[in-house]
């Protein structure tokens, strides 16, 4: 029989922004927080480089500088008003995780240390500035540690290893969720006051990704088929340093500590492209830099990768040349043994997985997967948003990577996904709870768990012609040779067509384990539907949108258009066909310019 639980706020995703919500939200409100994962293996704990607050430790900073960094970074497609609000926040926010326990990388005096971190300013000089909080390379670690220690501590109610299928919607207002708890396959109903999606990205749908097997954007499919738009999904983030054909990312920390980009006549090629902050331009600009010189005949012995290098020689060579200096004025210079100390876990992953030291050897790199600047609408306390007039689903809520609020519009800065799930997971957690102590419950539908039951019963009946690993295949390799960091009409147009036969050829698919206990198959197949869906929805998107503008690069639309397109789109998707409309983007007082670093 199915279990109902019941609570105030039900809370769907354990990483940082889950966590931060559940933190706050069952101060006042009996809160569930469920994740498929065991909390800790959350994506959030695989952030390496750091979270970007202007505390102004080492040099002047101010969260103004911050803001308008983060705007001219999101090529202009930011809504100014909530990243004024995040950049502001998120001062506090640091010393609030400082005070929580996290063990920050500190300065000779013991504050907190900042390193730079591309397209962070001093915006008087357009010089690098040292903005980035860190715990070596571990901060998401030791965020999600931290965080859920407190939980612990505060004995919020974890459901892990449960996978939510279905959101419940009765009256037009949240009812609550549908999930599957993997150990058992049983379905149970949490019916809730308040929703609260905190999923993450969706990377899997790449062949060359950062992301984790977990990131298969459940939360953002799983609404738009309950008649939620998506906004933004033609925007998604190539970061430029992946590990060349696995992906594993070396953190731009790497480039921070002084790491130089190099391609195959040795030569620092970012000085062409960024000549005022070169290798550390944001990450739109360096992936599509790569690019043109890998087609310019420079990739590594005219292969698809750079090279990455941060052995001391050449790290100390270009600071010279570059004048940098340490945060007391004298030349920045660098040892191993330092250069070990910044990015420990960076250095093991090069050797596990490259056989290389990178004190002693470049790291190959390429531009992989890494974030996805759309998602589930949103306002800034993390109220989902359901058309163009700002109309929100009273009682839910979402927050994180999988959320777009927009603060990130076009192109994410390194740094700022911590910051964003830190600031508005607890924002959305403090809303929630209020807005449960306010209203009743909403009446269950009378068969909740029909519909999540149908999607699952539909995967074993197919005729089994199709097998579900060709299918993922086939859909991530379309998605990263036409839908990745530079696409065309011609590209997107076949990646369209791809992904249409591949959705349906999933209906063959059919799933051939019927055991119960930790049915992995069902519901990794189940997975792919979601990112089926979504590559479907962002291939639509980028053919929609004639220019260039951050992470969506068009060949034939090489501008950015203003004019046209200085909005943000909104898809639905009624599982036949997508509809796409358009809202404007809050400008405050950052009037658009062209970008330049
Ligand atoms: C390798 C790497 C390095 C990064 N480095 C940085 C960095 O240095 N600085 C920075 O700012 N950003 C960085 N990012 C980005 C940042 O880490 C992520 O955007 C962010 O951590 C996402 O947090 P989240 O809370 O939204 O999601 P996550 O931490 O991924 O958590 C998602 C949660 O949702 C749960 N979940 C998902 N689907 C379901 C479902 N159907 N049912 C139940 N539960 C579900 C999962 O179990 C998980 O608990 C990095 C990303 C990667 C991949």
């Amino acid at each position: 029989m199915t279990q109902t639980h019941i609570f105030d706020v039900v809370i769907i995703g354990a990483g940082g922004a889950g966590l931060m919500a559940a933190l706050y939200a069952s101060r006042t409100a009996r809160t569930a927080v469920l994740s498929k994962l065991y909390p800790i293996r959350s994506h959030t704990g695989a952030a390496q480089g750091g979270i970007g607050a202007a505390l102004g430790n080492v040099e002047e900073d101010h969260w103004e500088w911050h803001a308008f960094d983060t705007v001219k970074g999101s090529d202009y497609l930011g809504d100014q008003d909530a990243i004024d609000f995040m950049c502001q926040e998120a001062v506090q926010s640091v010393y609030d995780l400082e005070h929580l326990g996290l063990p920050f990388s500190r300065m000779s005096d013991g504050r907190i240390a900042q390193r730079p971190f591309g397209g962070h300013t001093n915006n008087l000089t357009g010089k690098p500035v040292r903005r980035s909080c860190y715990a070596a390379d571990r901060t998401g670690h030791m965020i999600l540690q931290t965080l859920f220690q407190q939980c612990i501590k505060n004995q919020t109610l974890f459901f892990d290893e449960f996978q939510v299928l279905d959101l419940l919607i009765e009256n037009g207002r949240a009812a609550g969720v549908v999930a599957v708890e993997i150990a058992t396959s049983e379905l149970h109903v949490f019916q809730a006051k308040a929703v609260i999606f905190a999923t993450g990205g969706h990377g899997r749908v790449w062949e060359i990704t950062s992301n984790a097997y977990s990131y298969t954007g459940d939360g953002v499919a799983l609404t738009l088929r309950r008649g939620i738009p998506a906004e933004d999904m033609e925007f998604f983030q190539f970061h430029p340093t992946g590990i060349y054909k696995l992906g594993i990312l070396i953190t731009e920390a790497v480039r921070g500590e002084g790491g130089i980009l190099l391609n195959n006549d040795g030569e620092r090629f970012m000085e062409r492209y960024a000549p005022h902050i070169k290798d550390l331009a944001s990450r739109d600009v360096i992936s599509r830099s790569m690019y043109l010189e890998m087609k310019a005949g420079k990739g590594i012995n005219g292969q698809r990768y750079m090279l990455l290098d941060v052995r001391p020689e050449t790290v100390n060579k270009y600071a010279e040349l570059d004048g940098r200096t340490r945060p007391d004025g004298t030349p920045y210079r660098v040892t191993d043994q330092e250069i070990l100390n910044k990015i420990p876990d960076i250095t093991d992953f090069c050797i596990t997985y490259l056989g290389i030291d990178p004190v002693k050897q470049p790291i190959p790199v390429q531009p992989t997967a890494h974030y996805a600047m759309g998602g589930i609408p949103t306002n800034k306390m993390g109220e989902v948003v359901i058309d163009d007039q700002g109309t929100v689903l009273p009682g839910l809520y979402a927050a994180g990577e999988c959320a777009c609020v927009s603060v990130h519009g076009a192109n994410r800065l390194g740094t700022n996904s911590l910051v964003d799930l830190i600031v508005f997971g607890k924002h959305a957690g403090i809303r929630a709870a209020e807005y449960a102590a306010g209203v009743d419950f909403q009446p269950l539908p009378s068969d909740p768990t029909g519909p999540a039951r149908q999607q699952i019963e539909k995967l074993s009946v197919g005729s089994g012609k199709e097998k579900a690993i060709t299918i993922g295949r086939e859909m991530k390799a379309v998605m990263f040779d036409h839908v990745g960091v530079f696409r065309t009409a011609e590209g997107l147009h076949a990646a369209i067509e791809k992904v249409r036969e591949l959705r349906e050829r999933f209906q063959q698919v059919r799933v051939s384990d019927s055991g119960k206990i930790f049915n992995t198959e069902l519901l990794n197949t189940w997975e792919l539907g979601n990112m089926l869906d979504l590559a479907w929805v962002t291939a639509l998107a980028a053919e929609a949108r004639t220019e260039s503008r951050g992470g969506h690069a068009r060949e034939d639309f090489p501008q950015r258009d203003d004019a046209r397109w200085l909005k943000h789109s909104l898809a639905w998707f009624d599982g036949q066909s997508v509809r796409l409309s358009y809202k404007p983007v809050t400008i405050t007082h950052y009037i658009p310019q062209e970008r330049v670093y």
